[in-house]
């Protein structure tokens, strides 16, 4: 078998063509806020995308700097929050010191969290409650129903518990109806767990992990993994070559997942604009 290539940039343009007419019909002008604590280069590009992506949409994108410590970091996420010009709140890791995930996204007001950064929202999506998940998460659910995966009944498997990536990704798989298994460092025999997957999701951020003896012939591989090469090029957790001959669909790196998460992300911000 040859997998068919999911193609994570077409998705996101039809998600992108979609929001350009959500932006020129909402009400305000939607308005990102990032606040960038920590000078780091990866965070950095992120931003620069995110914003050049951003503007191009009409959304405005507000970058907030300079480095700042724990104390002002929740001061100005909470100012950003309660400011009625910004719809949409994200916090850039890494994180000055002296300050926990949880801290920073407790921060940032639920109705502006477009990141699923707090952990109230994180709570609300346990409860099927949550406006915006974690746009990673979203991302993963969005390739499968546009390339329209069934989901209700299937085996799921989630490589990888992080709370902004592998568990949202659970949860939310779990409310399509998915028989979900989430596997981590900890986890004994790994390909046994992977290899019932109907649909594998691996969000581990270790180049390559997952090969053809971790996949079911079949099953629909989505790639979240993006682990930086030492030529500048970015490869996923899977072996995309071999895996390819057993899988039925697999996203590749980049061009996957990475452009969909933009989109979601963009979506919540105007969707959190009214519109
Ligand atoms: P993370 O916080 O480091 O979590 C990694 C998870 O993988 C942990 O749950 C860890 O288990 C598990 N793990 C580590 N080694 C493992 C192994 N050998 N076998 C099974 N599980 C293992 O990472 P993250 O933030 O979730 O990100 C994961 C990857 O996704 C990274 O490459 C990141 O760059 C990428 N990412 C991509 C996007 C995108 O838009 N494309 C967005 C976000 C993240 P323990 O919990 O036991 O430690």
């Amino acid at each position: 078998m040859t997998a068919r290539m999911i193609d994570g940039r077409a998705i996101a343009a039809t998600l992108r063509a979609e929001l350009t007419d959500r932006v020129a019909a909402a009400p305000v002008r939607p308005c990102l806020a990032i606040v960038v604590p920590t000078p780091d280069e990866g965070a950095a590009w992120y931003v620069r995308q995110l914003s050049r992506t951003a503007e191009k949409l009409g959304i405005e994108c507000r970058v907030v700097g300079p480095p700042v410590g724990a104390d002002e970091l929740v001061a100005r996420l909470a100012e950003l929050s309660a400011d009625d010009t910004v719809h949409g709140v994200l916090c850039q890791t890494p994180l000055p010191a002296g300050i926990t995930p949880v801290q920073a996204g407790g921060a940032i007001d639920v109705a502006k969290d477009v990141d699923g950064a707090n952990p109230r929202s994180a709570g609300l999506l346990a409860a099927g409650a949550v406006a915006y998940p974690p746009a990673t998460a979203a991302a993963v659910l969005h390739l499968l129903r546009a390339e329209g995966v069934e989901l209700a009944g299937r085996d799921a498997v989630v490589v990888g518990r992080s709370t902004v990536v592998g568990k949202p990704a659970a949860t939310l798989l779990l409310a399509e109806q998915a028989t979900v298994t989430v596997c981590h460092s900890r986890t004994r025999e790994l390909a046994e767990h992977t290899r019932r997957a109907d649909v594998l999701v691996a969000a581990v951020g270790r180049a390559g992990l997952l090969g053809a003896e971790h996949v079911a012939p079949g099953a629909v591989v989505i790639d979240v993994g993006t682990n930086p090469t030492a030529d500048g090029g970015l490869v996923g957790d899977v072996r995309t070559g071999e895996v390819a001959e057993v899988a039925a669909a697999i996203t590749p790196v980049p061009g996957g997942v990475g452009p969909v998460t933009t989109a979601i992300l963009l979506s919540h911000v105007v969707h959190a604009a009214g519109a």
